[in-house]
């Protein structure tokens, strides 16, 4: 049994807190040179996200969010200050480097679902572990595996285009967890739903938020971002503030009303 479908049990907010923080973010800037003149996307910013934590990031247009995420991703790194993810410093990595420890850490779900249109539901979650390396039939039986855990257990040969939006997206985060990763990254991953649809996501994410994984999700909705467990606001390349959710969407929603069961962090 892998990573992915061990059944750690219920979540135990102690057990899944302890220790460093997952993300370790201390006084970050970001500047790009625009010909003459410093655009300063980050200003030092500071956060830290703890293992098991759903955390949804917003702030207004050019407030640092995608400059942000980018970083969180290991698509980018900062112009100074410090990211620790999991205990590993990756400010300074190479491309090479950095490319690797995103191939093994990040699962990203983006708002335009990302899959490729002429490769089957399996061959699309199958991917990131063709990147890593791992054999033929491992590679299906854990894509197989992923599939199920977000209700499409019967929908594996299908093609992206055969699917509804609610399913596509469903795939890209079987794809974003087939590899077992520290953290999933979304990005306003219900920005091309319709609302019952992205009601359909949000279960999911609540799904996955209970069996311990580490959701981020950048979105300027309000609605989607209560269904996190925390606000962090962003402003001028800063934490304008930094809140818990006092009455999250799905908290009470028991497990069994929530829908496809999810796969275990
Ligand atoms: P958000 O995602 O919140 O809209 P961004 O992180 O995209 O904000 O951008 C923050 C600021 O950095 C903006 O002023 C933006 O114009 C600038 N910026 C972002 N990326 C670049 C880039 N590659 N080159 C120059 N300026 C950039």
């Amino acid at each position: 049994m892998d990573a992915l479908t061990q059944d750690h049990g219920r979540r135990t907010t102690d057990d899944l807190r302890a220790g460093r923080p997952i993300i370790e973010i201390e006084g970050v800037w970001k500047t790009y040179e625009m010909g003459p003149t410093l655009v300063h996307a980050l200003r030092g910013l500071s956060v830290e996200v703890q293992r098991g934590e759903y955390v949804a990031i917003m702030g207004p247009s050019g407030s640092g969010k995608s400059t942000l995420m980018n970083i969180i991703g290991c698509l980018d790194t900062p112009t100074r200050g410090r990211y620790v993810l999991d205990g590993e410093d990756v400010s300074r990595l190479s491309d090479d480097r950095l490319a690797d420890v995103r191939n093994r850490r990040i699962g990203f779900v983006f708002q335009t679902f990302n899959l490729l249109p002429r490769q089957t539901c399996l061959q699309n979650v199958e991917l990131p572990l063709v990147y890593a390396g791992v054999p033929g039939r491992e590679r299906r039986r854990r894509a197989a595996e992923a599939l199920e855990a977000v209700g499409l257990g019967d929908r594996m040969t299908h093609r992206p285009n055969e699917l509804s939006g609610g399913q596509r997206q469903r795939v890209a985060v079987a794809r974003a967890l087939v590899n077992d990763p520290a953290i999933l990254l979304a990005d306003e991953p219900t920005g091309n739903l319709d609302t019952a649809t992205s009601e359909e996501i949000m279960r999911l994410f609540e799904q996955l938020y209970r069996r311990g994984h580490t959701l981020l999700v950048v979105t300027h909705e309000h609605d989607i971002a209560h269904h996190a467990r925390r606000i962090v606001h962003l402003r001028d390349g800063l934490v304008e503030y930094d809140e818990p959710v006092a009455e999250p969407a799905l908290a009470g929603v028991p497990e069994e009303a929530l829908g496809a069961a999810a796969p275990a962090a």
